[in-house]
């Protein structure tokens, strides 16, 4: 169980929900994997702890095995043993956590979703500990992500800290205000919180609904450090519109946090090695993505007629907060101005998956629109080498990977101004912008009028000047979007928190 740290770096353990390959459903996945990899290749040991859920991904992880060890976590008044199994994913060490419960948690065939997540998860956290406190881990800094794995923060100060495992720092990073997991107050003592002290205004109660309890607003309180994921975002949520109840604890504990714009993992996401890319390219190469182009086209049964008819892309969880209306607009619009359009998107909400569906029989047998209505990270691949543009008209979006991923790959971004889009997506004709960093097209507004220029803008540029047009994707695929200079921050954050531990226990 216990590995000597061997380098001289911070010992980092993340406790999360998911973990891309192997556990993902969004951004969250990509960051736990990107994040890690990049502190593990600056010298730091990073673990990761992650539920063993049915589905995951189990040809992604190597040498997986049980441990002989049980380990028995509180849960209920009682102590339940968890099994608990080693392996490697992406070169990272992970622990998955296997509860010998009688509800079964992470046996549901999904992540989320289930009547009884604020159970689920609450437990996983606590186990999650249990597992470092039994053996002997003395990590440097604890990183928990999403209100799923926010309950670690109270567990550690008000439980662990007391026991003597105390040698970390938190760290909590919020990809989404949006998930708070807020529920009764009763539910809160299962893990073995305690109500008395937790349900105030300045610890856990919801700030919204006082019968509730908020893991995410536990979190901000008892965190070291909090994060989330664009700077602009971080703005946003000091805000009556935008905090979803939160701004007023975020303003309180302002000085510990911020925001790090994420970045994306550039070994997976790199169109000169995709193995599921028929033909390579790059940006001094980029015959391959007409291929590519052409390829998809066929495959997905649109027309190959015209070569240059701009192919427009979205590939989104299917969400009110993703515009869901201004992309079934933009699919009309992309047709109006002559292009094609393509979705890759799902949805957990069953009355936007059915309008879709609909749409999707509408345009089956379509020349110009094609809509595919799953999760399918082999066809997003295919779809994000293959476009000309990449459309995210969100009405919110804390940092969004999508955009990145798709300039990689050559697409160019048309984004609506917000969160982590404003801080990597500046209008080609935004004078404000040194030309170097300017990178698509973007609108303020989420409305129809703003999105219709916005694309209309996009398709003039493509049109009029192909020479640059390609100047353009050039640019955006030689743009630097790794996890390095978002992993120094991290590395800085940590590093700061863990010297102000250190002072004050050398104090004391
Ligand atoms: P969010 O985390 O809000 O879903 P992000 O833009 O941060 O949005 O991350 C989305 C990630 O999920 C990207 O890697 C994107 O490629 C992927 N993704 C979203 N929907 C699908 C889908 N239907 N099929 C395959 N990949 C998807």
């Amino acid at each position: 169980l216990t590995q000597p740290q061997t380098s001289k770096g911070l010992h980092i353990v993340h406790i999360a929900a998911e973990m891309a390959p192997v556990a993902k459903v969004g951004g969250l996945g990509d960051v736990v994997s990107g994040l890690s990899k990049s502190l593990q290749r600056k010298g730091h040991l990073v673990e990761i702890v992650l539920p063993k859920y049915d589905c995951l991904q189990y040809d992604q992880i190597s040498g997986l095995k049980a441990l002989d060890v049980a380990i028995e976590s509180f849960f209920d008044g009682q102590l339940f043993k968890n099994k608990i199994w080693v392996g490697i994913v992406e070169g990272l060490p992970v622990f998955f956590i296997e509860p010998q419960h009688p509800s079964m948690f992470f046996h549901r065939g999904s992540f989320y979703g289930e009547h009884d997540d604020f159970k689920r998860f609450s437990f996983f956290s606590r186990a999650a500990l249990e597992l470092l406190y039994q053996a002997g881990k003395k990590p440097d800094v604890i990183h928990c992500h999403d209100w799923q794995t926010a309950f670690v923060a109270p567990l550690y100060w008000d439980i662990y800290a007391a026991k003597g495992f105390n040698s970390a720092r938190i760290c909590f990073t919020c990809h989404n205000f949006e998930y708070q997991g807020a529920a009764h107050v009763s539910e809160l003592s299962s893990c073995g919180l305690d109500i008395q002290r937790l349900d105030r205004p300045d610890r856990m109660q919801d700030n919204l609904a006082f019968d509730r309890i908020n893991p995410l607003k536990g979190a901000i309180v008892f965190s070291n450090i909090v994060t989330t994921v664009s700077p602009t975002y971080a703005q946003e949520v000091l805000t009556p519109e935008c905090g979803r109840g939160l701004h007023g604890t975020l303003t309180i504990h302002s000085k510990k946090f911020v925001g790090v714009l994420n970045g994306i993992d550039t070994d997976s996401w790199n169109p000169s090695t995709d193995i599921v890319l028929p033909v390579k390219y790059s940006a001094d190469d980029l015959q391959g993505k007409a291929e590519n182009k052409d390829g998809l086209r066929r495959h997905l049964g649109l027309s190959s007629k015209k070569a240059f008819q701009p192919l427009v892309s979205c590939i989104t969880r299917l969400v009110p907060q993703k515009g869901v209306h201004l992309i079934r607009h933009a699919i009309y619009q992309t047709m109006e101005l002559g292009g094609q359009f393509v979705l890759l998107g799902a949805s957990p909400i069953p009355h936007i998956q059915m309008e879709f569906e609909g749409l999707a029989s509408h345009f089956k047998n379509h020349p110009d629109a094609r809509l595919i209505l799953k999760y399918d990270e082999v066809l997003s691949r295919l779809i994000y080498a293959a476009s000309d543009m990449f459309i995210i008209p969100s009405l919110f979006e804390p940092c969004g990977l999508t955009q990145m991923i798709a300039m990689r790959y050559g697409s160019v971004p048309i984004v609506r101004r917000t969160g982590g889009l404003n801080d990597s997506v500046f209008d080609v004709n935004d004078k404000t912008i040194p030309v170097q960093f300017r990178n698509g097209f973007s609108f303020s507004k989420p409305d129809e009028q703003e999105l219709n220029n916005a694309l209309k803008h996009a398709f003039d540029y493509y049109t009029r000047n192909p020479e640059n047009w390609r100047k353009l994707v050039q640019n955006i695929m030689r743009l630097d979007f790794s996890w390095d200079s978002s992993a120094q921050q991290y590395e800085e954050l940590y590093e700061k928190a863990v010297i102000k531990a250190r002072a004050a226990a050398n104090l004391a």
